[in-house]
């Protein structure tokens, strides 16, 4: 029987995100591992491996495609209401115990994690995105950094046809990566698991690439927003909450912050959902420490006034949302409040289309 891992090795070609060593070695910079791969091994994510001192990485494949609400991405600060074409890969530079889409990210060391994939072309990909009538083109659903040249050639041809691109990310990044990618990104979405980085590494990672990928992301101009998952017990505690608010407020304190719930999934299911009291409290903190806009998710309809946005300056809302559903947009096309004038910070005007 052919494995997944034989499949995919069958969907490769030259990566462009690495150096050679030695007589056959290679090292890899799609993400903060920074990997030194000898001739007939794999990189960490298990989907980029050396073959014959190549560095062979993902091409021509996809394991998942949908249409989704670009709020469920989440982007609350990029065309509300619009949709997010959104395409996922297979693998993960990290492991988390709690990870919510485990099945494409773990596919490779899990044998319990079973998918598929199956081959498409970047044309037929931006074809398709435009037939759904999709604002954006968003590589999410396991981890994008460890594909990014098979992205940024999607991005190459969504953006020709007028399509927004985003990544759904972990933000494990490197200075390389994110040269090679961001002249191509609109939109990125980070996961800023916590500030502690003792946990970060029983995940795999570790916390410092991710606080300079949040700082560099802004710095470039692309669009920054940011995720964390609260998980009681593991990054709750308000000392640890207070720090990471305030390292963001300290990049910007126009960067959205989502503080969402956990729910029991994958490897951490004795663990208990979070409280809506916890998500309150988190954006309290969040607030305090100076950042403007602080959402509060996964529990659609409990948490008041948290998924809406707000004016800054005077308090208008001026996106009203249920769950991932824009019930209403105030916001007016050049991006301002249409009470006070506040520029409100985000991407809010659609590019012309390709017919
Ligand atoms: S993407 Fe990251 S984990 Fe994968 S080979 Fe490259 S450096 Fe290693």
């Amino acid at each position: 029987m052919t494995t997944l891992a034989q499949v995919l090795g069958e969907h490769t070609r030259e990566g462009e995100l690495y150096e050679r060593y030695g007589a056959d070695g290679v090292r890899c910079f799609a993400c903060g591992h920074c990997c030194r791969i000898p001739d007939g091994g794999a990189g960490v994510c298990k989907v980029r491996f050396n073959r014959g001192g190549t560095l062979m990485v993902p091409w021509g494949y996809v394991s998942g495609l949908h249409c989704d609400p670009i709020e469920k991405k989440p982007f609350f600060h990029a065309f509300p209401g619009g949709n997010a074409y959104s395409f996922g890969m297979l693998g993960c530079d990290l492991h988390c115990s709690y990870c919510q889409n485990w099945v494409t990210s773990q596919a490779l060391r899990d044998p319990e994690a079973v998918s598929s994939a199956f081959e498409i072309t970047p044309a037929e990909m931006v074809h398709d995105a435009l037939l759904q009538g999709a604002d954006a083109i968003v590589s999410t659903y396991n981890e994008p950094l460890i594909t990014t040249e098979w992205a940024v050639a999607i991005f190459r041809q969504a953006r020709a046809a007028g399509l927004a691109t985003g990544y759904v990310s972990n933000g494990n990044a490197t200075p390389q990566v994110l040269d090679y990618l961001l002249p191509w990104l609109d939109l990125f979405k980070i996961d800023l698991k916590g500030f502690d980085d003792r946990r970060y590494r029983e995940l795999g990672g570790r916390l410092q690439p991710v606080l300079d990928t949040i700082a560099a992301v802004h710095r470039s101009g692309t669009w920054v927003e940011i995720v964390t998952l609260l998980v009681p017990g593991f990054n709750d505690s308000a000392e640890e909450l207070a720090q990471l608010a305030g390292f963001l407020a300290s990049v910007s304190p126009d960067i959205p912050w989502h503080v969402t719930a956990f729910h029991p999934d994958y490897k951490l299911t004795e663990t208990p959902r979070t409280t809506t009291d916890l998500l309150l409290h988190a954006v309290e903190i969040g607030r305090r420490a100076g950042l403007r806009f602080v959402y509060a998710g996964n529990i659609p309809g409990a948490v008041g006034d948290l998924e809406n946005t707000r004016c800054p300056s005077c308090a208008k809302v001026l996106v009203r949302r249920a769950g991932f559903s824009v019930r209403e947009n105030q916001i007016t096309t050049s991006g301002t409040c249409p009470a006070c004038g506040y520029a409100v910070p985000g991407r809010w005007t659609r590019k012309p289309r390709m017919s």
